[in-house]
């Protein structure tokens, strides 16, 4: 196995080099890996080549703006010459949102990813399910780069690695995490300022936000299932953003009765993004994938275009299957 993943990345590292053009896709509503992978490659990347650019495909959640070189993330319109592609933390294309017009000029794509549904889409696909983070996988690439993991670059992986790991605390933390962890904090990282930004600077609005979901929450088989429910009634009583949500469905796993925790957000009237967890024996990666998503066995999500009512319905159906 490793043998082939020195090979894999050998090719990535050699289109690297032979392409100019070089653009590297962040996913919507980007999560932590996302964003801190993204950025981590990109300065590795800059460090050798001079036209790397990353593509904002969404709005960067707040908690995230703290980030080193944050504000390479930018929209490009498609008069753009994209020689090579590189997705990260993205299980198929359509997760790329706009980006995916680009993907299709490109004239290599390298894909890179953990999720356990990734569907190949690259010429060079680095996927690598059993890691805990796509931060995991970029920290090894940079390595295999010969660059240098520099202080910023070790903030943006520290931060990845944290957050698709709530903290070193799900079941895809293994002894690998760790050991990568512990080079990251090497670089003399401040992870007391990296915590106070990811984790201690919750909104009035976010608390708010998330008491309402949680008051009206509904459980199902003695608790072994938690539904709740984010509305843009509820976001606009509450004065607070879709991003806000984050943290509920997480918060909904940690009650001891629950195996599955649901939570669905009205993006609009017909358009509701579903979030998954699990806590020891239901697959939700298989869920999301029968509406589409996808993710991991015990985060995953995917998106319902029907009212949040009828999703909830159908939904709910799915999760019951898994009980029987
Ligand atoms: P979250 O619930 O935090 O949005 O996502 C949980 C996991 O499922 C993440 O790893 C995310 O990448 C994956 N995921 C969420 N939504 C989708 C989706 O619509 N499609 C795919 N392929 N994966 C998703
Ligand atoms: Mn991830």
């Amino acid at each position: 196995m490793n043998n082939q993943l020195d090979a894999l990345m050998d090719r990535a590292v050699e289109f690297i080099n032979e392409y100019d053009n070089i653009f590297i896709c962040s996913h919507v509503q980007p999560d932590g890996d996302n964003i801190g992978s993204t950025l981590a490659l990109y300065m590795a990347i800059k460090k050798k080549k001079e036209n790397v650019k990353v593509v904002k495909t969404d709005e960067i959640p707040s908690d995230y703006l703290f980030l080193p070189n944050i504000q390479v993330f930018k929209e490009y319109s498609l008069d753009e010459q994209v020689d090579l592609f590189i997705s990260l933390d993205s299980s198929d294309v359509e997760r790329l949102g706009p980006g995916k017009e680009l993907l299709k000029k490109a004239k290599k794509i390298i894909n890179i990813d953990h999720h356990v549904t990734n569907n190949g889409f690259g010429d060079i696909n680095i996927v690598l399910p059993s890691t805990s983070a796509t931060g995991e996988i970029v920290y090894k690439f940079i390595k295999h780069m010969n660059a240098e993991i520099d202080k910023d670059i070790a903030t943006c992986l520290y931060t990845a690695i944290s957050t698709d790991t709530g903290r070193f605390m799900y079941s895809n933390t293994t002894y690998e995490t760790h050991l990568i962890a512990s080079e990251l904090l090497k670089t003399g990282i401040d992870i007391n300022n990296i915590n106070i930004h990811l984790y201690q600077n919750r909104s009035m609005e976010r608390t708010k936000l998330f008491l309402e979901a949680i008051n009206n929450m509904d459980f199902h088989l003695d608790g072994k299932i938690g539904i709740a429910v984010v509305t843009q009634d509820m976001l606009s009583r509450n004065n607070a953003k879709l991003e806000d949500s984050e943290g509920i469905v997480s918060f909904i796993r940690d009650t001891s009765t629950i195996e599955v925790a649901c939570l669905l957000k009205e993006i609009s009237e017909k358009e509701i993004k579903v979030s998954l967890r699990s806590k020891q024996h239901v697959d939700v990666s298989k869920i999301a994938l029968n509406f589409g998503g996808g993710g991991h066995i015990r985060a995953a999500g995917c998106t319902i275009y029907d009212t949040i009512d009828n999703a909830k319905k159908v939904v709910l159906d799915e999760i019951l299957k898994c009980f029987r």
